[in-house]
């Protein structure tokens, strides 16, 4: 067994954790104030080569809006290596690892969330391509994003096996895309419903078989859950860090109140509580280079790194009293920004789901 990471990953970590230092810290309250999406940023991060290579835990507390786009990013990338032709790889893949484009995935709809088999957006056979028309909601990156994996179905009659995924570029008449959403918090992440009205996609731009959607979007679901738990667990950090400076600092009854034990003991949960999130998502994420299943591990992960940050960013407000309170602190904005990740990629409950049905398989969990 070994906990160390090793010289290139460390590299790679400083260098992340710099840039976030230097370029994503300073603006973070701004942003998230404006809503404004930083567009330069991201060309910044292309030409870091981040873009190809996510290694999210470092942006976390520092800007965690931008982690939104770029896991976004990210999910579609991994849904075309994984699922695509090499010519389509070749196509869509290096001006997404160049940040020159964004990308992101359509699964969601008005009627259907957890029960994605559920779905209603619609693909017909055109010729050389397919005319996709419904409607799809809450879309990280709309109408700043190119390319998007989208969910549809040849007869919702089929359930599941009607559903096929396919590589859509956003960039034409039959992508409608609506106002963005007024959110609580990743407030400069841009999210939108969008309306496809036969939205044209070539038919070289299915992904795995005709059918196969569901398999494609279950297995780019069990990655991209290690980067919300990544996610999380850069929050947490970030709150964490904040809530130890400010109990150092505050006095009250004559001295810090780290000094006083239920302060103290508080402090001490959210380190445990974190570090056990941590390992737990570094396992998976170790677990993901290798062959074998990752559901079960990656719904693992996700859980209870988010499930985890939320509790450790109402203890950060809780240590801040009244400042935490105020959105002159970074507590308050990482307090709403946490919150959504026991709820996008699959809620806690649909993390459970995915456990519970692995276990039904098991004799025993026993790992080692
Ligand atoms: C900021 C943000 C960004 C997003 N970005 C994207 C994106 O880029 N692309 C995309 O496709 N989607 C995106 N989503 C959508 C997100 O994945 C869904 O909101 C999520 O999967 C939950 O679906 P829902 O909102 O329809 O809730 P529902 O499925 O309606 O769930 C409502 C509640 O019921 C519970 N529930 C449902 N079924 C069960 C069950 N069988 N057992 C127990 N409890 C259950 C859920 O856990 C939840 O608590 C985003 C959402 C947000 C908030």
């Amino acid at each position: 067994m070994d906990f160390e990471f090793s010289e290139p990953q460390r590299m790679v970590r400083d260098m992340v954790r710099a840039f976030a230092a230097e370029r994503l810290r300073p603006g973070a309250g701004a942003r998230d104030a404006s809503g404004e999406f930083p567009a330069e940023i991201f060309r910044e991060l292309g030409e870091l080569g981040l873009l190809g290579m996510m290694t999210p835990e470092a942006y976390g507390g520092a800007g965690t809006e931008t982690l939104a786009y770029l896991l976004a990013v990210e999910e579609i990338a991994r849904a075309v290596a994984h699922f695509g032709s090499e010519e389509l790889k070749g196509r869509v893949l290096p001006p997404l690892a160049r940040g020159e484009v964004l990308g992101g995935i359509m699964l969601t709809e008005p009627g259907a969330g957890s029960d994605l088999a559920s779905l209603r957006t619609t693909y017909r056979r055109d010729g050389d391509r397919f005319l996709l028309s419904g409607s799809k909601v809450w879309i990280t990156n709309a109408g700043i994003g190119a390319y998007f994996v989208v969910l549809a179905t040849r007869d919702a009659a089929l359930g599941a096996k009607g559903i096929s995924a396919f590589v859509l570029d956003a960039r034409q008449q039959g992508v409608l895309v609506q106002p963005r959403e007024k959110k609580m918090g990743l407030r400069s992440s841009v999210t939108a419903a969008v309306i496809l009205e036969d939205a044209a996609v070539p038919v070289a731009n299915m992904l795995g078989s005709e059918g196969e959607g569901m398999k494609v979007a279950l297995a780019t679901l069990d990655h991209s859950r290690l980067g919300i738990a990544a996610q999380a667990i850069g929050v947490a950090q970030a709150a964490l860090d904040e809530a130890l400076t400010y109990a150092k600092q505050r006095e009250q009854f004559g001295r810090p109140i780290i000094e006083h034990e239920a302060v103290g003991f508080r402090l001490a949960d959210m380190d445990a509580e974190l570090e056990a999130a941590r390992w737990l998502t570094y396992r998976a994420a170790w677990l993901s280079e290798r062959p074998g299943r990752l559901g079960r591990t990656s719904a693992q992960a996700k859980l209870v790194a988010s499930e985890t940050v939320n509790r450790v960013v109402a203890a950060a407000v809780q240590v801040h009293g009244g400042y935490g309170y105020s959105r002159e602190f970074a507590v308050e904005r990482l307090y709403r920004d946490a919150r959504v990740t026991t709820i996008y990629e699959g809620t806690s409950e649909v993390q459970r789901m995915v456990i519970a049905r692995a276990l039904r398989n098991m004799v025993t969990t026993a790992t080692a």
